[in-house]
């Protein structure tokens, strides 16, 4: 086969917010970049982003400060972050904050004229920059403009299916156009892979049709390690009804701006269940937590606003409990503030307008008169490609990974808005070093072999035209793992999953898919079903390992935290002979100034 090779030194995979940041980066260094991605520019999962960006910018409240985003990051991850990731994040976040708005992003205004912010789950000052519940949206549009005014080259529409390598270093990729199915190989001195999460590998999640792990998985066959795959977060409020909208998110800005959450019986069940970790920034009655949201600096927060992991479960407790909502959820009432705001409803129209179009027109709600009905969500995977804190190098040199796709800065759950800072970080730190080792060590030379093997492989579902259907595949998985590998999990459950997942990669191994390469989402598909059984696997494999509950890793034969966990991440890579080899790596120590950050943050 002859395929089109184009030469870049800096490859980004992936056109969110962190691609597009890194992109950019690269670019500044002084160096040919090329952004691959899989759908339209534009349409990337970080335009769907609601709430904001985290950054102690201390605009609302001056007493925030790196040290406390830093001790709030590590205590949502319960200590199992990469410290150093989240030293820099919390350091770093604020300039690229104030950089996106350097660059023409129009954030809401505080009466004074500066970046308003918005209370959040876990963030314990009002921390998060943002437009309307459109943040995403504003985010890519920024970076958009100034990516594509820096002269790099953005390839729509185009999928890359595997990563070539020159003597172990990263030496390009191969992919094919989505359209019209023809191969092409890029090749490049680096590459950034900013692909996203895994969301699709569950029945009922927040993401869209793109997550399905494609950068994990690519690192994983070329070699990379993964680490915390076992830390999948469910977020706490996704629709649940009508069936058809199912999973899609109702941002956490609804629980900032006063939102309470209730049970059949009318009980703000929030305030039975408070953890210790917690108990002293928390409201201790419903009028402190009232005042929080409205900004008072007395009060502290109400417990609707603890972290994700722990209101999910309270709601799949009252569910179990026979406290649930008609659909298997719990209400969301934001409505109630009418009681408080003589202008309650222009209020949330104003500062929830996503959250208000989207109840009325998918479920015929005024969220300003009714209770919305909501249930627990895949939203997040904490874990991803393992990369070095400070320049984002996976451990195949020439590699980084970035955004959702790598892994260390949450530890076991993020906090919201931790996501968008991280792509502004992390997408930085990655375009700079992967542009500087481009430069510093010379050319790389593809293997012919490499890109004949790939592309048969590609190809093979055509070759299997009479084989069963990836779709129905697909379906069986994502209904498995949300069964067996869900909220919450048990041994024998989970050993019963990796039953599964062996049989289910015999079956895509033998899928087919009929006619030819143009425009055809069946081949899509069994190409997307390696990936998203590779991810299923090491979310199984770590989560059977981790025999503790930690952030959103919760197993009900291990309830409790154990402090031998609570010292290791678990890393997963593929072993010679091809099976997915699990290990216990010690969590690097922590230096004592950190530590007493930490302790004067208690
Ligand atoms: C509804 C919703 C609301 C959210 N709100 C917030 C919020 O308010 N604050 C916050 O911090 N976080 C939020 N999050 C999380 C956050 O939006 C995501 O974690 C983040 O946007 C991920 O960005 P990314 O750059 O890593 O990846 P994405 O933005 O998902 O971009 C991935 C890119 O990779 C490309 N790609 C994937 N596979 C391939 C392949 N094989 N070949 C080529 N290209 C490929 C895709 O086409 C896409 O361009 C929200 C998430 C959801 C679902």
């Amino acid at each position: 086969m002859d395929f089109e090779t184009l030469d870049y030194d800096v490859l980004v995979v992936g056109a969110g917010g962190a691609g597009l940041r890194a992109a950019i980066e690269a670019s500044a260094g002084g160096v040919k970049v090329a952004l691959l991605c899989k759908s339209l520019l534009g349409k990337a999962h970080t335009v769907m982003a609601e709430g904001g960006i985290a950054a102690a910018l201390a605009n609302v409240d001056d007493r925030d400060s790196w040290k406390v985003h830093f001790a709030d990051t590590m205590r949502g991850g319960q200590y199992v972050n990469n410290w150093r990731m989240a030293e820099l994040h919390a350091k770093e976040a604020p300039d690229r904050v104030r950089e996106l708005e350097a660059w023409g992003a129009v954030f809401d205004r505080t009466p004074d004229g500066r970046i308003l912010q918005r209370n959040f789950g876990g963030h314990r000052y009002p921390r998060l920059a943002h437009v309307g519940d459109r943040t995403g949206l504003e985010m890519i549009r920024t970076l958009q403009d100034h990516g594509v005014h820096r002269g790099i080259d953005v390839h729509m529409e185009f999928t890359v299916v595997t990563i070539l390598q020159d003597s172990g270093r990263a030496a390009g990729v191969l992919g094919y156009e989505r359209e019209r199915g023809r191969f092409k190989v890029f090749r490049a001195g680096a590459i950034v892979l900013a692909t996203g999460g895994i969301g699709r590998a569950y029945q009922i999640t927040s993401n869209s049709w793109e997550y399905t792990g494609d950068g994990h998985s690519l690192a994983y066959r070329a070699g990379a390690e993964l680490i915390d795959m076992e830390f999948v977060q469910f977020h706490p409020t996704g629709m649940i009804w009508p069936p058809s909208v199912q999973g899609i998110l109702v941002t956490e800005g609804v629980r900032g701006e006063g939102g309470i959450l209730l049970n059949s019986q009318g009980r703000r069940f929030m305030f039975d269940d408070i953890p210790e970790a917690y108990r002293t920034q928390t409201a201790d009655n419903e009028e402190e937590g009232w005042r929080y949201t409205q900004g008072d600096k007395t009060a502290r927060r109400p417990p609707e606003l603890l972290t994700r992991d722990h209101v999910a479960r309270c709601i799949v407790r009252e569910v179990k409990e026979g406290r649930g909502s008609p659909h298997g959820g719990v209400f969301l009432d934001i409505a109630w503030i009418h009681k408080r705001l003589p202008n309650a409803a222009d209020h949330i129209k104003r500062k929830l307008p996503s959250m208000y179009h989207q109840f009325k027109q998918l479920a015929d709600i005024d969220i300003t008169k009714e209770p919305m009905e909501i249930g627990p969500t895949t939203h997040y995977v904490m874990g991803g490609v393992r990369v070095d804190s400070d320049s984002q190098m996976s451990t195949i040199p020439g590699l980084f990974a970035a955004g959702e796709c790598a892994a260390g800065i949450n530890g076991a759950n993020r906090l919201g808005g931790n996501s968008l800072s991280d792509l502004l970080v992390f997408g930085k730190r990655a375009g700079e070093y992967a542009a500087r080792f481009a430069r510093d060590n010379g050319r790389v030379k593809l293997d012919d072999g490499q890109v004949e093997r790939g592309a048969k492989q590609a190809l093979e579902p055509f070759e299997r035209g009479a084989g069963e259907s990836p779709y129905g595949i697909q379906h069986e998985l994502q209904d498995m793992m949300q069964r067996l590998v869900g909220i919450v999990r048990n041994e024998g459950e989970m050993v019963e999953a990796l039953g599964h997942l062996e049989k289910l990669k015999a079956r895509a191994a033998h899928a087919g898919v009929q006619g030819n390469r143009e425009y055809n989402p069946g081949w899509h598909t069994a190409l997307d079903l390696p990936n998203l059984l590779t991810v299923s696997e090491a979310v199984t494999k770590c989560a059977i390992e981790r025999k503790e509950s930690r952030g959103g890793h919760f197993r009900e034969d291990y309830p409790d935290k154990s402090p031998e966990f609570g010292k290791i991440n678990i890393v997963v890579r593929q072993a010679a002979e091809g099976s997915m080899e699990v290990r216990r790596v010690p969590l690097p120590e922590m230096p004592p100034e950190l530590k007493q950050v930490i302790e004067e943050n208690k």
